[in-house]
């Protein structure tokens, strides 16, 4: 069964052998040298001058950014069911906290969430993800932080770049928390969440940190030593480690690009047979499709093509299939995975099967067709 789900993404042969060692003590300066140059490479690829590592899935990192950098009120984008839990952690937490709701296609727009930060003072902390992965939409988070930070430089700009990091460079000089998990990009099973920190998140953490498990000031001064304080996701970070090396050998700018490329290609051969690519502003995360029989058309993908697709979820659940693009996907699997649809549409009546999917996706990858 081919694995393409826009999280979790398999993890590739070197990466789990990588991982296929004894289990090291995490106390260990065998460890601890392991830990050091994971730390180092992440700050080099989140392009944040700290980062933290924490033994939980993405929300466990999405919850320690609200809970040690909001104390007062929270601004919350809601373009998907991953904004939504921003507003429900905080509700969990008993933070006061704003939304700001949008279709799922849509971005979020900067002149809202001026307006809600003028008109509302209290607010200290925007919370918003890089790619949505509800519906695959981009915001543009890059413009918004710096338009907030102009408007109030202490706002802490929370950026959930679980489906993001790894996928493009993401300008990070106004995003004061960049938060990512193992199971997207990087292609590690799940169970490591990761989060870049500005100096300016790093002073308020150390001012007045919360929490116990996700305190993060207690987990800043044990991760500056190479260590954490409590026990590491050490095989994952062991991983981890295989997986930056590869990214740097492809070199990151190609790696990137591959992404871009890739993305691009596929959305490209799902139009030619007619589909549409839902958000108004993609990410190249994923590939999100809104078509009446998407259900349909991922059960017999995944029944007779062995292709693991994602559906929708809440009230588009049955409408929307998602690909995934993030990682590392060899041409001849994603390939599969387009003529997949392409023939489960022709099943479903809906088109003739006549393989343009294979024939644009390819023109476009190997023969540079624009
Ligand atoms: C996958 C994902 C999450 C949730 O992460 P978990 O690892 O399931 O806790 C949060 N935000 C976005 C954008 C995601 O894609």
């Amino acid at each position: 069964m081919l694995l393409f789900t826009p999280g979790p993404t398999p993890s590739p042969e070197a990466i789990r052998v990588a991982m296929s060692v004894p289990t090291i003590h995490h106390r260990t300066p065998e460890f601890e040298e392991i830990f050091k140059v994971v730390r180092e490479k992440l700050m080099k690829i989140m392009n944040m001058p700290e980062v933290l590592m924490l033994a939980s899935s993405g929300t466990g990192a999405m919850e320690a950014a609200v809970t040690n950098l909001c104390k007062s009120r929270a601004l919350s984008i809601n373009a998907g069911k991953f904004g939504e839990r921003f507003g429900k952690i905080c509700k969990a937490f008993d933070i006061a906290y704003t939304e700001l709701k949008y279709d799922w296609d849509t971005p979020a727009s900067i002149e809202d969430i001026l307006h809600a930060i003028k008109s509302n003072p209290s607010i200290d902390a925007l919370c918003i993800q890089i790619c949505e992965s509800a519906g695959g939409v981009r915001h543009d988070v890059e413009k918004i932080a710096k338009a907030v930070k102009d408007v109030n430089k202490n706002i802490m700009i929370i950026a959930d770049g679980i489906t993001a990091v790894g996928v493009e460079k993401i300008d990070t000089t106004h995003i004061d928390a960049l938060i990512t998990g193992s199971q997207k990009a990087f292609m590690l099973p799940p169970g490591l969440s990761m989060i870049g920190l500005s100096k300016n998140a790093l002073l308020k953490i150390e001012q007045s940190s919360k929490g116990f498990y996700f305190n993060l000031a207690n987990e800043l001064k044990n991760q500056r030593k190479n260590t954490t304080a409590y026990t590491a996701a050490t095989t994952l970070i062991i991983g981890l480690k295989a997986m930056l090396e590869i990214i740097e050998n492809i070199g990151l700018e190609n790696f990137y690009t591959n992404t871009k490329m890739r993305a691009q290609a596929v959305n490209a051969a799902l139009e030619a047979i007619g589909l549409k690519i839902y958000p108004k502003t993609p990410s190249f995360a994923m590939s999100t499709v809104y078509d009446e029989r998407a259900k349909e058309i991922r059960s017999i993908a995944k029944k007779k093509y062995s292709v693991n697709i994602a559906g929708g979820q809440d009230e588009l659940k049955d409408k929307l299939f998602r690909i995934n693009n993030m990682g590392l996907i060899d041409s001849y699997e994603i390939a599969w995975a387009l003529n997949a649809v392409e023939l489960a549409l022709d099943e479903l009546d809906i088109r003739a099967y006549d393989g343009t999917a294979n024939r644009v996706f390819s023109l476009k990858i190997f023969k540079g067709a624009q």
